[in-house]
């Protein structure tokens, strides 16, 4: 543990609780979902009065026997989210004085987990439905739709068990979409509808012209990958006018792609899609709804702005383009207004996951030589230098700049020499991060300080399991520590991840209105445990997380509180052991202990058992995949 700053880091008297809620932005990223309380601790704030402090929440998980990593859901923020953006559409219509009627449903793509698609259909909205883009997810929307009225929107390409399974649903009294991919799924709708005697709802998913930038603007545009151009759209209507079935065709259909930071760009989208709906109304076809998709963006990175991790806007502009564009258009060509559906995944499920987990240690320094002016070395040159150094920030010199950059050439001029001894660059390190820290706390002066003044903080967890898009997309995500925030942060430290990969670790940080390659962190202590909040999770992370390393699914709980303010833990599922992930390799735990005990069969081992070390082989297999937070001794067989 690094304990050389201790003597010249002194907590800022003035800091406040209100810094630190500043400091990290959490109102920003947080939406009004999560606080700090006066005792320096995160909470969460799901809806109405209720504050769920998550150290709180750490102790009692403890109890129940779980470690970290935690993945902690709080279901009433999916259930508030989703009542959010249907209030903003109906608020919207009365603005606007129109008539239109808005059906939120939720591609379960982003997050499938059986609690999470329960909680968003039993939210408080007028209407709800789900969207799926596969036979899979067609079926796991089968298994949890409760309600006939639910809606459901079935996109993705197709085979003919597809489209049966979505016409079954039909039968069900479910208020089935297919959304059509590509012209050849019209030919089997047909012969399938024909032999069930059913008339299909046929939506068509249009490829627009307009791109909405971001990371995931390749749905849009005319080279998208999905979609129907003009001309399969007229080979479509062409074919239903032949079979007499037009009416068939209720719905268009687009979407422009993930987290859209521009608004102006998605209106000039929606734009777009409503003059294909114009034409093929035209034509004769009475569509019914326009299905705008997702995109509604997350600011995770605070920036109110239009960077690809933030968004320019808020949920209420968002469905004031939607509404005021659909009545404009409507309105001028004289066709009614349709009802709108929004596909908004991210925007709905983001906030209500996080993940809580330790940190297990930072670089570790040995305290070598607590005098620093007392060290004796045969690199003379260099340790008076360092001892002038040391003095000057002693004596509480403003300005040591251009000191500590000559011991530092210095330093490194010896060192690529082979002239300095091990226990000199340990002390020489020693000066420089007590330098560092100093220039830190006195100058506030981050341009002269290098990333060498930077300490590693190792975290209980797998970045590629748990926040997959920090490393395929660099993507931003508010991470902040969960107490000790009555206290000032003073330590710039790069969180790094358990798995033996260099791109295990979080480059990018968004906090103290910047964008910055570090995160100021406390100082860990030896007695205090730090623990971490990386939130906003709850849309794509747990679906894309990656084994690497074999690292498995961190456990995971919803969390509520009762009006007495008693925490309520559900849906409680411990994550993957090393049999799991073993599984997942096809390699059976059970090949392991026979390969090793024939192994132990031909050894001499004397002072330990066979018993002992197979015992120990099966707790390994049956236990959690990251770090035990209980020091667990060796299983001792008795001879
Ligand atoms: N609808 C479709 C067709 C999608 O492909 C996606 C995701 O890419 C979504 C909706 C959800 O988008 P978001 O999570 O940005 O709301």
């Amino acid at each position: 543990m690094s304990s050389s700053n201790k003597n010249i880091i002194k907590p800022n008297k003035a800091w406040c609780v209100d810094q630190a809620k500043e400091f990290y932005s959490i109102y920003e990223w947080g939406e009004g979902y999560f606080d700090v309380n006066n005792q320096g601790n995160v909470v969460a704030t799901p809806g109405g009065d209720v504050k769920i402090d998550l150290v709180k929440v750490c102790q009692e998980v403890k109890r129940l026997g779980l470690s970290y990593p935690l993945l902690v859901r709080f279901p009433q923020i999916l259930q508030a989210r989703s009542k959010e953006i249907d209030t903003a559409f109906e608020y919207s219509a009365k603005k606007y004085f129109c008539s239109l009627t808005h059906i939120p449903c939720y591609p379960i793509k982003v997050n499938q987990q059986r609690t999470v698609v329960e909680h968003i259909l039993s939210s408080q909205c007028e209407s709800i439905g789900l969207e799926v883009g596969s036979k899979t997810e067609l079926l796991v929307a089968l298994g949890l739709i409760e309600e006939q009225t639910h809606v459901l929107v079935c996109n993705g390409y197709k085979d003919r068990a597809y489209i049966r399974l979505a016409l079954y649903a039909q039968c069900m009294g479910i208020n089935v979409f297919i959304v059509i991919e590509s012209p050849s799924e019209l030919s089997i709708i047909k012969q399938e509808s024909e032999r069930l005697d059913l008339i299909p709802n046929i939506g068509l998913r249009l490829k627009l012209n307009s791109v909405a930038e971001g990371n995931w603007q390749n749905s849009g545009g005319k080279d998208a990958k999905f979609g129907l151009d003009a001309k399969d759209i007229l080979f479509c209507l062409d074919k239903l006018t032949k079979w007499n079935c037009q009416t068939w065709l209720k719905l268009i259909h687009f979407h422009m792609g993930s987290q859209i930071s521009k608004l102006n760009e998605f209106a000039i989208g929606l734009r777009e899609a409503m003059h294909v709906y114009n034409e093929i109304y035209k034509l004769g076809v009475k569509l019914k709804y326009i299905d705008v998709g997702g995109g509604l963006a997350i600011d995770y990175a605070s920036q109110h702005d239009a960077s690809y991790f933030s968004r320019a806007y808020t949920i209420q502009e968002y469905a004031d383009v939607v509404v005021e564009n659909i009545k404009t258009y409507c309105d001028l060509h004289g066709i009614p207004i349709p009802t709108v559906l929004t596909e908004n995944g991210r925007a709905i499920s983001a906030h209500h996951a996080m993940l809580i987990t330790n940190v297990v240690r930072v670089r570790e320094y040995e305290e070598i030589n607590n005098d620093i002016n007392a060290f004796q070395s045969d690199s003379d040159e260099l340790v008076s230098l360092g001892r002038q150094l040391n003095q000057l920030v002693d004596d509480g010199v403003k300005d040591i700049r251009s000191h500590k950059v000559k011991f530092e050439l210095m330093l490194n001029e010896k060192l690529f020499r082979g002239e300095v001894d091990l226990e000199t660059k340990a002390w020489a390190e020693q000066v420089m991060r007590k330098c560092e820290a100093y220039v830190m706390l006195h100058n506030h002066d981050k341009q002269h300080m290098s990333l060498s003044s930077v300490e590693n903080y190792y975290c209980n967890f797998s970045v590629f399991q748990s926040m997959p898009d920090v490393w395929g997309l660099s993507q931003i995500f508010p991470v902040m520590p969960l107490n000790r925030l009555e206290e000032e942060p003073l330590i710039r430290a790069l969180l790094h991840d358990l798995t033996c990969d260099s791109d295990g670790k979080i480059s990018r940080y968004a906090y103290n209105q910047t964008i910055s390659d570090y995160l100021t962190l406390h100082e860990l202590s030896f007695d205090d445990e730090y623990i971490l909040g990386f939130f906003l999770l709850g849309a794509y992370q747990e679906v894309l997380g990656d084994m690497h390393n074999l690292f498995g699914d961190a456990h995971s709980i919803n969390v509520t509180q009762d009006e007495l303010g008693i925490l309520q833990f559900s849906e409680i599922e411990i994550g993957d052991c090393v049999n799991e992930l073993l599984a997942s390799i096809h390699l059976e735990g059970s090949q392991i202990v026979q390969c090793c005990n024939e192994r132990l069969q031909k050894s001499n081992t004397t002072n330990v058992t066979s018993e002992e070390i197979l015992e120990e082989i099966n707790d390994a297999l049956y236990g959690y995949t990251y770090l035990d937070s209980i020091d667990r001794p060796p299983h001792r067989i008795k001879r």
